[in-house]
């Protein structure tokens, strides 16, 4: 079965066909680094987080594959200018403390970091930049106006071919200078504005100035990836004029198909609403972080993941509470499931560390159920990223799982590290951390053992002054089994443990 993505160009799904072998270029628009991100950012961002992981699942097979991934950091715009200048302190100060979170958060949930990053106002972009508008310039598709240069929309042929705009009857010469507008009308958009007092500015053949939004995006993508590239995701409301303007800049220059395949993310709505500022249901990940559930606990930051990646990147996702009381439930019946399986492997013989083992995985006669759910669940993401099919068959995975350990003494060492080896799988496939901790230290095996033998004896009393020793002094947790299980342990590292 072949890849599946909706291409926004298009409108339809199409079969994904790499440009190069061994290799993906890919470009995500990235932060305007005037403020934290908020989560519905992080919706995007964790949409794009599981596209760049599945495509490195999908072919991990091949040698030396690689993901290419550039996104870039809006260091320079109108919004950066304008709330550099509220603060009265030099640009590059003010962005260097929302860039600084913004990966610090990317980090937080467990974000593939880009493989590069470049930054609008660096001056090595800049220089790139003024080429590519000397070159439209060069070619009939822009034009100087009192120093600021405009891209000449009636000269491209299929403008509004990406947010299916006619756009054709309505070219009315007429010029935009901001950064973002929504206009029906087609406009002469600003690739290079004319220097204004109170912002920066860097040289340029049309005399001082700095570049549009829409430009950098082009130039980066073509010089840090090709030409043309296969992938450029965002969210929906960059279709238009954003990418739409991308494509003008970038095919206007040099002939070519810019981007293959265009995917793009509905927003988030919180509780059913638009996030402002004025309802008060705007939240940053910080902010999310920061408050606590009904029991008094904070929240996770595996579980907030979780909620913003559950819901088809295409599909209206509704942020609530409730959806994050879930999201937790998921997380914990992962980290519980997993640890049951780390321990039940230390309880017998595979105590050194990180026992996943792929070949077991592949071969274990008892491994082939949740082989066959494995291979739904890559089915399901194959197609078009169907997030919600793709989970319901991990968490059969997690039934199938659950259900030997009644019986665990039947369990043997190398079916558990064929488990493990899933665990690895799936958290280099959707980043939610469960399996980082990859043995069981000696000291808590060895009371869990004597945990375990007071149990059997019936000798509850000692038993819970070792599970409190445990509890309080070691980092881990022990968990009762139920019937017919055994008492396992867990490392704490989550808000509720
Ligand atoms: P910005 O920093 O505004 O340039 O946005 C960064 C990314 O977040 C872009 O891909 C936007 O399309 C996306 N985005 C902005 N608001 C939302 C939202 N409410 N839901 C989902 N994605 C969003
Ligand atoms: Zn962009």
């Amino acid at each position: 079965m072949n890849i599946q993505f909706h291409n926004t160009l298009s409108g339809k799904k199409e079969d994904f066909q790499p440009i190069r072998a061994g290799e993906i270029l890919m470009y995500t628009c990235g932060p305007t680094v005037y403020d934290y991100a908020h989560i519905g950012n992080f919706r995007t961002f964790v949409f794009e987080d599981l596209l760049h992981r599945f495509l490195e699942f999908h072919f991990r097979e091949i040698k030396d594959f690689k993901v290419n991934h550039v996104m870039n950091i809006t260091d320079v715009d109108d919004k950066t200018i304008a709330g550099a200048n509220r603060d009265g302190i030099p640009l590059a100060q003010y962005t260097k403390k929302y860039e600084d979170a913004f990966i610090e958060d990317l980090k937080t949930l467990n974000i593939k970091l880009p493989t590069v990053m470049p930054h609008a106002a660096d001056e090595k972009e800049i220089q790139s930049m003024i080429q590519l508008v000397a070159k439209l310039i060069g070619n009939n598709h822009a034009y100087v106006k009192e120093g600021s240069v405009y891209f000449r929309i009636s000269e491209f042929k299929n403008y509004g071919k990406l947010s299916k705009k006619d756009l054709a009857q309505n070219i009315t010469g007429a010029r935009v200078d901001v950064d973002e507008y929504d206009k029906e009308v087609g406009a002469d958009f600003v690739l290079w504005k004319a220097t204004k007092e109170g912002e920066p500015s860097w040289d340029s053949p049309w005399g001082k100035g700095r570049p549009g939004w829409h430009l950098e995006c082009s130039s980066m993508s073509m010089k840090h990836l090709a030409e043309t590239i296969d992938i450029h995701a965002g969210g929906e409301d960059l279709i238009f004029p954003h990418h739409e303007n991308e494509i003008a800049q970038s095919e206007a220059a040099t002939g070519k198909p810019f981007v293959k395949y265009w995917l793009h993310a509905k927003h988030l709505l919180v509780n059913g609403e638009k996030m402002s500022k004025s309802k008060g249901n705007f939240f940053t990940l910080r902010d999310l972080l920061a408050k606590k559930d009904k029991s008094g606990k904070f929240y996770d930051k595996m579980a907030i993941k979780y909620a913003l990646l559950s819901t088809h990147y295409r599909t209206q996702l509704n942020f609530t509470f409730e959806l994050l009381e879930e999201a937790k439930e998921n997380i914990k019946k992962l980290d519980d499931c997993y640890f049951k399986c780390l321990s039940v492997a230390a309880l017998g013989v595979e105590r050194e560390a990180n026992v996943a083992s792929k070949k077991d995985f592949e071969n274990h006669p008892k491994l082939s159920g949740l082989r066959e759910y494995t291979t739904k669940m890559a089915e399901a993401l194959q197609d078009d990223l169907n997030i919600s099919v793709a989970l319901a068959n991990l968490f059969e995975v997690l039934r199938e799982i659950n259900s030997w350990f009644p019986g665990s003494i039947a369990i043997d060492g190398s079916q558990l590290r064929g488990v493990i080896f899933f665990f690895k799988l799936i958290d280099d496939l959707f980043g939610l951390d469960v399996s980082v901790i990859n043995s069981v230290p000696e000291r808590v095996i060895e009371m869990l053992m004597k945990i375990i033998e007071f149990r059997r004896k019936k000798e509850f009393g000692p038993a819970d002054q070792i599970r409190k020793q445990i509890n309080d002094e070691t980092g881990w947790l022990v968990k009762d089994g139920r019937p017919g299980e055994p008492s396992t342990v867990k490392k704490k590292r989550r808000t509720w443990d």
